[in-house]
């Protein structure tokens, strides 16, 4: 494998070969190559249908690492790829890449007067979770707490509680320190770089390395929220109650719907087990008996199998999805949605629903809306504003299963065709969706689009990060 002329990339090498040896005096973390011992664990991935293999992986343990190993592949015209949780990998190999791991990086500080945390890149929702939910203080978190929070900051940052009333994660951001594709350790505020902190957040990956974050937290320390199930046999009514409450609830509630086809494993709740079910999700910022009255003419359209609404400290904010949190092998595909009206619904039931054939573990709809369709303070390039609706579909399990979920995930994408919207959060996306720049410029929308690759140009002319959803640098 060549790199700008020089062959490093060759599986047999150690660190001490030459073309990376330079990185093992310069980085106080890990650095490892596909022989050595600890490569699969820093390699590994929530999708277990997708190994990477890069030439390289640096285990990041400071900033100055990060740097050292963006120079080192500068020098060597490597790409980087990023992962912290690795729920979001794009590329199913990056075999002539560097990656960085960033878990290592696990500083974390509440200032409760300012009402402010700083996190660095390797901490997860639930590791903040645990700090803020101490003094009642919430973060824009989102359904899964054990996913990364600088990754799903950088994607927009889409939360089933808090979104519709203050908007994406992305719009509390207040500083962030990145390493840049010069190597180039900076300090960003939409105050002193308010380009660069516009593209960062939205752009998610392709501007730089983010190493530490700062974001605002709220007064938030009790929710009323959880989920209803309902038999799948139930879906039409059911959704049909969903469908007429949506559009009338106010800022202060969120919901969204997934159609299930659950594994029969212990580790479910016995209603739940091998079930076919309806999961209606609900987060309401206010008390119980209003949360029971907006959730009234759900649990009049059927009787569910499972009621976990009740009031609820924040840090429990993840029983409102209840997502998954072990590595499977998946397949999955997203997109934004311009209405739910009676003609989708009747579409979604036929793709999805009991006569369907449906092999899909998890079918969703969320709601969006309210604060999440506003433009923030601090101005950034998160594309979903104005997008009403967004679905994700996810099929799992043997690679015979998967061939036939991904075909099924394929009849789900056109049979939905004709309420596509154009403009999707990046976090909503798959390692397989948006390919290529026509549909990434489609998710940003032309303008947007346009003005994200003239940054790239300036910020990351070679287009180093470009292991993601990429944005290429303007010509
Ligand atoms: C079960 C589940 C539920 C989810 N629910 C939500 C939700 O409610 N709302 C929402 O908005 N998203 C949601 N997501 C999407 C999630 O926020 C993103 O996939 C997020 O990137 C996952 O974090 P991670 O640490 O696993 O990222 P990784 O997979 O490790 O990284 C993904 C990408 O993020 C970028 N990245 C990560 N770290 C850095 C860094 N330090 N600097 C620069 N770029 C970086 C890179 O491009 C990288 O390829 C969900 C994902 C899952 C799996």
């Amino acid at each position: 494998m060549l790199y700008n002329g020089s062959n490093v990339g060759s599986s047999t090498e150690t660190p001490t070969a030459p073309g990376h040896a330079p990185l093992r005096a310069a980085v106080e973390g890990p650095v490892l190559l596909p022989d050595d011992i600890g490569y699969g664990q820093e390699c590994r991935t929530f999708n277990l249908s997708r190994a990477l293999t890069p030439a390289v992986v640096v285990g990041a343990a400071s900033t100055r690492d990060v740097a050292a190993a963006v120079r080192h592949a500068d020098r060597l015209g490597m790409p980087v790829a990023v992962r912290n949780q690795g729920h979001q990998m794009v590329l199913p190999t990056a075999e002539d890449a560097l990656l960085i791991t960033t878990n290592r990086l696990q500083e974390i500080s509440l200032d409760s007067g300012r009402r402010t945390v700083r996190v660095g890149a390797g901490v997860t929702w639930a590791q903040v979770l645990a700090h803020t939910g101490r003094v009642g203080l919430a973060p824009i978190v989102g359904s899964a707490p054990h996913v990364g929070v600088v990754g799903y900051t950088l994607g927009g940052g889409l939360s089933p509680l808090l979104g519709r009333r203050l908007g994406y994660a992305a719009d509390h951001v207040r500083w962030m320190e990145v390493v840049t594709a010069d190597g180039a350790v900076r300090e960003v505020t939409y105050e002193s770089a308010p380009d660069l902190f516009w593209a960062l957040l939205g752009g998610k990956g392709n501007f730089g390395v983010v190493t530490r974050i700062e974001f605002d937290v709220f007064p938030v320390p009790r929710f009323y929220g959880g989920g209803l199930w309902f038999r799948g046999e139930d879906m039409r009514p059911v959704l049909e109650a969903w469908r007429a409450l949506t559009p009338a609830l106010g800022e202060d509630t969120t919901t969204s719907f997934s159609v299930q086809r659950l594994p029969d494993v212990a580790a479910l709740p016995e209603p739940l087990r091998g079930a076919f079910v309806l999961h209606i999700r609900l987060g309401h910022l206010g008390d119980g008996a209003e949360g029971a009255r907006i959730a009234e003419p759900l649990r009049a359209a059927a009787t569910p199998v499972l009621d976990t609404l009740a009031e609820r400290p924040f840090a429990e904010i993840g029983e409102i999805h209840r997502d998954p949190v072990r590595a499977m092998p998946l397949v999955e595909a997203g997109f934004a949605l311009r209405e739910f009206s009676a003609a989708t619904l009747d579409r979604f039931v036929e793709l999805t629903g009991p006569d369907s054939g449906c092999p899909l573990k998890n079918v969703e709809v969320r709601a969006l809306g309210g604060a999440l369709d506003r433009e923030p303070a601090r101005p950034n390039a998160v594309s979903s504003r104005g997008t009403p609706y967004m679905t994700f579909a996810v099929g799992s399990g043997s690679p015979v299963q998967l061939r036939a979920a991904s075909a099924f995930i394929g009849r789900y994408t056109r049979g939905m065709a004709p309420w596509r919207a154009p403009h999707h959060l990046v976090n909503f996306l798959s390692a397989d969706d948006a390919p290529s720049e026509a549909d990434v410029r489609d998710l940003y929308g032309a303008e947007r689009y346009a003005r994200l690759a003239a940054l790239k140009r300036v910020y990351d002319p070679a287009n180093m990060f470009r292991l993601n959803h990429n944005i290429r640098p303007a010509a």
